[in-house]
């Protein structure tokens, strides 16, 4: 653990890392990029958010093999979706670099079935899973294990055309498709802090939401549901939002419910997360998916967020975060929010 008052907070130069360095920056902290190859030019067009330095890797395994420089360094590891992607859950979870949040996390969140454990244990409403076609209930949405990017998803309608789609070779789920707007809740739990919406031993903030925009889909309407094209669900940006504000309530207790079986399975998530929801006609909010780190739908919110606003001006999730490391360097509990 890092004794230094002042630790460099480092992350890999891509997904969130502009309003990471920023935010670190506002905080007083020193900052260092990590980057593949030669350091990527676009941060000269960004000043504010160019990390002091560079620290280049001829790969991402090679940031595991240069762990005793970046102790030397004393930095904080801020672990983004692109960084855990890139690494490999796994070799994350064993580099010994500090990093934000507690890495226990992985263990449940990188495997479906366990993350589905996690969410019906806390007492929040998921999309009904069918073991079989046959079992299969209105529209339904097809995961194969493994798939990434958006792709490896299909839609089918009935029985008949989950069979007619379906490559059983592979391992999949076949999920309700839940038809709604889809919000992406950006929570961050501070174990640190007592003042705000208390749960367990801290308090519950929500940052921004936001809506990915997925490609096809999104624009699928436009042609006609009869256009016979399979839709993909490839991010390729994100768009604010805002909530009805009576919904609110019901937004905290999906984040309060998480947090406190996060606490009681493995230790607690700690700092950013984020739910992938969608709202029915109903009011009623299913999470289909949970984020144990910053999102990119943050990226929207670098001087804060109709949110975040409440709380600070310009606060962004990255500011955020070196807010905690800050607070846990004074109260000296580093331990606690760094593993
Ligand atoms: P995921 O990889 O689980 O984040 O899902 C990718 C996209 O598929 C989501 O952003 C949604 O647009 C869509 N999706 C996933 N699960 C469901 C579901 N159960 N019902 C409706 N849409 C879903």
């Amino acid at each position: 653990m890092t004794e230094n008052k002042n630790p460099t907070i480092a992350t890999v130069c891509s997904h969130t890392s502009l309003q990471i360095f920023d935010g670190a920056r506002k905080e007083g902290f020193k900052t260092l990029g990590i980057c593949l190859g030669k350091p990527p030019g676009f941060y000269d067009a960004f000043p504010r958010a160019k990390p002091d330095e560079f620290f280049s890797v001829s790969s991402y395994q090679e940031i595991i093999e240069k762990t005793p420089e970046l102790i030397e360094k004393d930095v904080i590891i801020i672990p983004h979706g692109s960084f855990v992607e890139y690494l490999g859950a796994s070799d994350f979870a064993r580099l010994e670099v500090p990093s934000f949040g507690n890495k226990s996390v992985l263990e449940w969140e990188s495997n479906r079935t366990k993350e589905r454990e996690w969410l019906t244990s806390a007492g929040v409403p998921v999309p009904a899973e069918y073991s079989s076609p046959d079992d299969a209930r209105g529209p339904v949405i097809v995961k194969y294990h493994g798939a990434k990017g958006g792709r490896g998803f299909f839609i089918a309608n009935n029985q008949q055309e989950i069979e007619d789609k379906l490559d059983t070779s592979e391992e999949y789920v076949i999920q309700e498709f839940v038809l709604g707007t889809r919000y992406y809740l950006h929570f961050f739990y501070s174990p640190l802090r007592i003042d705000g919406y208390r749960v367990g031993d801290g308090t519950l903030e929500l940052l921004g939401i936001d809506r990915r925009i997925e490609s096809n889909i999104d624009e699928l309407y436009k042609i006609g549901a009869a256009s016979g094209i399979d839709p993909s669900f490839v991010v390729t940006g994100n768009l604010p939002m805002v909530l009805r504000e009576s919904l609110l309530p019901k937004v905290f207790e999906l984040g309060e419910r998480v947090v406190e079986r996060s606490i009681e399975l493995f230790g607690g998530m700690i700092g950013p997360f984020c739910l992938e929801t969608i709202c029915t006609d109903t009011l009623e909010f299913k999470v289909f998916e949970i984020s144990a780190r910053i999102v990119a739908g943050t990226n929207l919110f670098v001087s804060g967020s109709p949110y975040s606003d409440l709380i600070e001006p310009d606060l962004s999730t990255g500011k955020r975060i070196a807010q905690e490391i800050r607070l846990a360097i004074e109260m000296d509990r580093l331990g606690d929010v760094v593993s």
